[in-house]
């Protein structure tokens, strides 16, 4: 059975209906699922994306804004995630700590990964906020990154999706869902569900990533039980 993970959820994931901003109910609801985690006995560290409200990419689309001050709006995006996720654990009970990757001392604790595990050792969910602090880089980059420094067992990439497809599933309906995948197989075909970069960083790490649907209730306690089946995972 894993002992620490790293969850990534994506900023869209929180949005909702509306298809930006935060929806509380979602924001409960993941909550909930962390604390069965942690319930378990599971130490368990939080990445969190900031689609919901602003991509570097999209800012500097029109030239208006450069690229690399968007990605910082995109990095401030996931730290307000970041306080929203440290909220909603807390209403329902949980310990936590949020650690930023740019210093924002009022907010979160810088982060410091020696405290992290500490964190993690007490039974404390960690919050990493703020992508890996480096424009041109991927909130996904930033959980392979963080789940390495703090020796996860598992990245476990909670999606809207169930898993990684041999095709399209919306373009094709008979797509299959792979079981696993190797570093090398995910890499070669560009999987959409994980940037290269990741992966990249992950097989480095010989770093499993399960990829799941974060709305399949009770499935990171599943998966944390060694029930995959659900899921899709890189490895
Ligand atoms: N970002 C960045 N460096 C990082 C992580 C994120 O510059 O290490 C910026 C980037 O602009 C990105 C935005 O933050 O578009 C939000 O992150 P991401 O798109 O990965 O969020 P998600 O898709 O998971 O919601």
């Amino acid at each position: 059975m894993a002992k620490r993970v790293l969850v990534k959820f994506s900023g869209e994931a929180l949005a909702g209906e509306e298809g930006y901003g935060i929806d509380t109910q979602i924001l409960n609801y993941i909550a909930g699922e962390i604390k069965s985690l942690i319930d378990a006995g599971i130490q368990v560290g939080v990445v969190v994306g900031g689609g919901n409200i602003v991509r570097g990419v999209t800012a500097a689309a029109d030239g208006i804004i450069t690229r690399t001050s968007g990605d910082y709006m995109g990095m401030l995006a996931t730290v307000i995630n970041g306080v929203a996720i440290q909220e909603a654990l807390e209403h329902i009970g949980v310990e936590t700590r949020l650690q930023t990757a740019i210093d924002m001392q009022e907010i979160g604790e810088a982060f410091i990964v020696r405290r992290a595990r500490r964190h993690l050792e007490k039974g404390r969910v960690v919050v990493f906020a703020g992508g890996t602090g480096n424009p041109y880089f991927t909130t996904d980059t930033a959980a392979t990154l963080r789940a390495s420094e703090i020796g996860a067992d598992m990245l476990i990439k909670a999606t809207k999706v169930d898993g990684v497809y041999d095709k399209d599933p919306k373009k094709y309906p008979d797509a299959i869902k792979l079981d696993t995948i190797s570093y090398d197989k995910a890499l070669e075909d560009h999987i959409k569900v994980m940037d290269d970069t990741a992966i990249a960083q992950a097989k480095d790490n010989k770093l499993p990533i399960v990829v799941c649907n974060m709305f399949e209730k009770g499935n990171l306690l599943k998966i944390i039980n060694g029930d995959t089946s659900l899921c899709s995972v890189v490895k």
